[in-house]
């Protein structure tokens, strides 16, 4: 298959561009485009091929269910059971934009976008690109994040050709992603609700709209477990570069030293190491660093256009420092955790 690629405005997509992808939506193929998360890879939630392409062209389990992206907040009517007050006060101060929440489905949503459960998730997206081309396709639109499963999401149309070319109809570029990391999922069908995913819209905005709300842990590693891992690789991780990734938190004198010791003795056995960090005294010489920015959102958009590129450079270990969890540091440390897996260490 051909992958084509339309450029279009960010902010002002011209309508007929946008049309093309639109048209592709509508027969049943999957279109890559922007949202101001990261870019999703988009199939029309009534096609059952289009949907079993989109599985396919991710290598993406079926049991992982798909966000829904709306256009409109009218279009969330059809896809659920009720709308409850709560999910009606979020709209209003999140929607357009980055919370997807979870709701009891309709049996207009087809079980293959939600893997059988009784819930589905849905989220209206602001990018001006994305909401045109769902307004355009006339149709709720499933979309997960347009990379290959489990490698880091594409912040730009750039990586979902790395990733999907060949596999997807078309990818719609419009610029790079502005938050650069994943909708925060927050399930409304729980009690407590609770945020399954952290992402830009903070736990804490949450709160002070719908008062309590539980958030799922992110896993965290223990100090021995850097040691223990003997066959690096072999285990399935998220949102991970092909380079093995070493994650430290804790005492910053004892990161400081296990990073200098580290990566000494990686240089030793000629590898290429990279450390990400947010703070110059955590830089080691002799390798590369890369400074992440200087605000949590500048860490979030930055964080997997880094790691891709670390990859494309063909480093073998990236060492990482934990960021502070302030904001959107919160999403930030849960995707890193996954991506570390047992190299998530806490010292
Ligand atoms: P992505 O691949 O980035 O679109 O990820 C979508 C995320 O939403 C995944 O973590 C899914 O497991 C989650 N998700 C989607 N639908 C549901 C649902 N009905 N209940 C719980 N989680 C969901
Ligand atoms: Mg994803």
């Amino acid at each position: 298959m051909k992958t084509r690629i339309i450029s279009v405005h960010p902010k002002k997509p011209d309508r007929k561009k946008i049309e093309k992808a639109a048209a592709v939506l509508r027969k049943g193929g999957i279109v890559g485009f922007p949202t101001e998360t990261v870019y999703g890879l988009g199939a029309g939630i009534f096609s059952s091929s289009a949907i079993k392409k989109l599985f396919k062209a991710k290598g993406r389990p079926n049991d992982n269910p798909l966000i829904v992206h709306i256009a409109s907040k009218k279009q969330l009517k059809a896809l659920v059971t009720e709308v409850p007050p709560v999910a009606v006060k979020l709209m209003k101060k999140f929607w357009p934009g980055p919370l997807t929440l979870i709701l009891y489905k309709s049996d207009l949503v087809p079980s293959s976008i939600t893997a059988g459960l009784k819930t589905v998730a849905v989220r209206m997206p602001a990018h001006p690109v994305a909401r045109a081309l769902i307004r355009q396709a006339n149709m709720p639109v499933a979309a997960p994040s347009a990379n290959r499963s489990g490698k880091p999401s594409p912040t730009d149309a750039g990586h979902v050709l790395d990733d999907l070319n060949h596999r997807v109809d078309c990818i719609l570029d419009g610029g790079a992603s502005i938050v650069g990391l994943e909708s925060t999922v927050l399930d409304l069908t729980s009690k407590p609700y609770m945020v399954l995913r952290p992402g830009a819209i903070t736990v804490k905005e949450i709160r002070k709209i719908i008062g309590t709300v539980k958030v799922y842990p992110s896993r965290r590693g223990t100090g021995r477990q850097l040691d223990r891992v003997k066959s690096p690789g072999m285990k399935y991780r998220h949102y991970a570069p092909k380079a093995r990734l070493f994650l430290w938190e804790g005492r910053p004198n004892r990161i400081r030293t296990v990073a200098q010791r580290n990566a000494a003795s990686l240089l030793r056995q000629k590898q290429k190491v990279a450390l990400v960090t947010t703070d110059l005294s955590y830089c080691v010489s002799g390798i590369q660093n890369v400074l992440m920015g200087s605000t949590a959102a500048e860490v979030g958009r930055n964080l997997y256009l880094v790691l891709r590129m670390l990859d494309r450079e063909k480093t073998d270990v990236i060492l990482a420092v934990g960021f502070e969890e302030k904001k959107v540091g919160l999403a930030v440390m849960n995707r890193l955790r996954k991506a570390a897996d047992r190299y998530s260490v806490l010292l």
